[in-house]
């Protein structure tokens, strides 16, 4: 089994035991980056067996009541906020990022979901195109839209087309078997201007570690340093990195901003803040 750091080749002298997965993680010192250890094989078939059986179950795990009182009144309103196609807080607080770096209007979502991001997208009259692995996901996005934008591809197997002026990624790097290698592959899909947005959890913050390990089946867990490192790496010229958290947290300050449309994200300390960000661009 390859325990080698995915950034700087060194051996990971720190093995952590997955709980949920039963996977070893080893930790980079030297990048701060947590990752999953072994073959990219390997750990492409641990999501294939994941995605197939248990993700549907037991992708959310259960707390205490009023922990699940409080996830459940949040999924009934974000639920009830979709219904009235109002749009996610979280893609407003992004596009406020983003929208100075960018120099057209071709997005590229790759993990489209159920699509609501790009319903934003579309209000901001941008050209959207999608790619969900999750074949039932596409068919709801392009009946939706009533068009073909979205294709059901493994961004990482299959061929990507087109080029485009931002590739936004929201909580799906985390989840690639070789970030590096997609890197280097979607270099050719930009344009001239083009830019990569992307959003994950910053695991330099001890309840994100925590959440990040024992939640959802990912391979890796970043820091700022980590991902600025693996950038770089990639050689992509990093325009923005940062530690963002929300300004407003409670239900009703949410709801506020989101009435208005306006940014709720904000810096915090690399050991408080919930969210890494990266703008950058292929040099
Ligand atoms: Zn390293």
């Amino acid at each position: 089994m390859v325990k080698k750091c995915i950034i700087c080749n060194k051996k990971l002298n720190k093995i952590l035991k997955y709980d949920k997965f039963n996977l070893d993680i080893g930790h980079c010192d030297k990048c701060n980056l947590y990752q999953i250890l072994g073959e990219d094989k390997f750990i492409k078939n641990k999501y294939e067996s994941y995605y197939n059986n248990e993700f549907w179950h037991s992708s959310r795990s259960k707390g205490n009541f009023l922990f699940e009182l409080k996830r459940k009144s949040i999924n009934f309103l974000v639920h009830f906020a979709r219904k009235l196609n109002i749009s996610p807080l979280m893609t407003i607080s992004q596009h406020n990022l983003f929208k100075k770096f960018l120099k057209g209007k071709k997005i590229l979502e790759v993990g489209a979901g159920h699509g609501h991001t790009l319903r934003f997208f579309k209000t901001k009259k941008m050209i959207i195109r999608a790619i969900e692995p999750d074949y039932k996901k596409t068919k709801e996005i392009n009946k939706y839209f009533h068009k073909n934008i979205c294709s059901s591809l493994d961004v990482e197997l299959d061929e990507v087309e087109g080029k485009y002026d931002l590739i936004y990624l929201s909580h799906v790097f985390e989840h690639f078997v070789n970030p590096l290698k997609l890197l280097e592959k979607i270099k050719k899909n930009f344009t001239k201007e083009g830019i990569i947005f992307i959003e994950v959890p910053n695991c330099e913050n001890k309840e994100m570690l925590e959440s990040s390990l024992k939640g959802q089946l990912h391979t890796f867990h970043f820091s700022l340093e980590s991902l600025n490192k693996l950038f770089e790496k990639a050689n992509y010229k990093i325009l923005l990195s940062g530690v963002y958290d929300d300004t407003y947290k409670s239900i009703l300050g949410r709801i506020f901003k989101n009435i208005f449309m306006s940014n709720n994200y904000s810096i915090h300390s690399k050991k408080n803040g919930k969210k890494l960000i990266l703008i950058g661009k292929p040099i």
